[in-house]
């Protein structure tokens, strides 16, 4: 397919790319990289793309006086995956981000982009006029759905939420800084991602004059994290199943667990279930095999991913027994 026409701003401060926002059909151009195949394969249209590259106040990673990070929203994936601050706090964000696509696509997309990247179901992404498109039905259900998700569907749309970063973000309990028109509001991490018994055309809670800038993490002190993902080939690929891990250890026992899982839902999927084994308890093999079947237990699987099952479990059992040595 060829590109279609669209006109393109770069805008040299963030109120002057909100107003050109505030106009009918426009988006976010921050890397590009999900954003341009979403307009090449006609996903959706725009009458104008608001490139974000020449704010530059919009890059970076800051300590913050708490002991925590602030990134800026247009830092790169690499900058994310090669900062020596986050591998030392953050293992599990460096980790994620370093499981982003390829080398070439992490140089060129940025923090903000993967969080707010548009779905990969094949259907939303071909020619078909999906629910999430603003069709009538989902070609899913019954259709070709081996990468589905097994969880938050509402029985409406089955897509997983696509961000590798997104998950450990939640898991950290990051919030993002989301700039519109008026005013500027945080927004929890867990919270900006929407569920299709919410609003199935939706995948954040951002409106679309809304810029995030920057994404705040809270000190880790004390944590253990981790992200683990398998994919179906080693190139890049987007998650068949993953974990992030953060852990905190009080006299040999965890004292607090955020266990949040991608390619298993819609938006990231916080585990409460396998969170409530690991609290309190010392983390042996038997807990970890609990854990991980408490976190699939009341999975909904499709005709073609009841295979997510039995691999989230093994791949949560893994991650727990390995952050327990770490
Ligand atoms: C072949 C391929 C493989 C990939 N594999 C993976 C993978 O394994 N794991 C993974 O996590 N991702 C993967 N991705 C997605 C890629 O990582 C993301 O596309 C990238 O991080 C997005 O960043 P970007 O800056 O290029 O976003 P853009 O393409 O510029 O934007 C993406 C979307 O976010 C919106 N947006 C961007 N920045 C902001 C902002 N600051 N505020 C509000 N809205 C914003 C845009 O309007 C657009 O809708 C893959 C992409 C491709 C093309
Ligand atoms: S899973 Fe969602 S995006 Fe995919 S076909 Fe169904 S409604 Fe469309």
């Amino acid at each position: 397919m060829l590109m279609p026409n669209f006109a393109y701003v770069r805008p040299k401060t963030l109120q002057e790319a909100i107003k050109h926002l505030s106009s009918p059909d426009c988006r976010v151009h921050a890397g590009g990289t999900d954003l341009l195949g979403c307009l090449r394969d006609e996903v959706f249209h725009a009458k104008r793309i608001v490139s974000l590259v020449g704010l530059h106040d919009l890059r970076g990673i800051h300590p913050t006086k708490e002991g925590g990070l602030r990134i800026g929203a247009l830092t790169t994936v690499t900058e994310v995956a090669a900062s020596k601050i986050i591998q030392e706090r953050y293992p599990g964000l460096a980790r994620a981000a370093a499981e982003v696509a390829s080398p070439q696509l992490r140089n060129q997309g940025t923090i903000g982009g993967n969080i707010c990247q548009k779905p990969r179901c094949w259907y939303y992404r071909g020619e078909f006029h999906c629910l999430r498109k603003g069709g009538e039905k989902c070609f899913a259900a019954k259709g070709e759905n081996p990468f589905h998700c097994i969880f938050g569907s509402g029985g409406i749309c089955y897509i997983v939420h696509p961000s590798d970063i997104a998950p450990a973000l939640v898991a950290f309990e990051a919030t993002a800084r989301v700039i519109g028109p008026k005013s500027g509001r945080w927004v929890p991490l867990e919270g900006i991602h929407v569920l299709p018994g919410v609003d199935p055309q939706k995948e954040t809670v951002l409106k679309t004059n809304e810029i995030v800038t920057e994404i705040l993490l809270p000190p880790a002190k004390g944590f253990r994290s981790s992200y683990r993902k398998v994919r179906a080939r080693q190139s890049w690929d987007f998650a068949l199943a993953g974990v992030a891990l953060a852990l905190r250890f009080k006299e040999g026992q965890v004292e607090k667990a955020r266990v949040v899982l991608s390619g298993a839902a819609p938006i990231p999927w916080r585990s409460k279930e396998a969170e409530g084994v690991l609290t309190g308890k010392r983390l042996d093999a038997d807990v970890a095999v609990r854990a991980a079947e408490a976190a699939v237990k009341n999975a909904e699987p499709l005709e073609q991913n009841g295979y997510k099952i039995p691999l989230f479990r093994g791949v949560i059992e893994e991650e727990l027994l390995a952050i327990a040595k770490a």
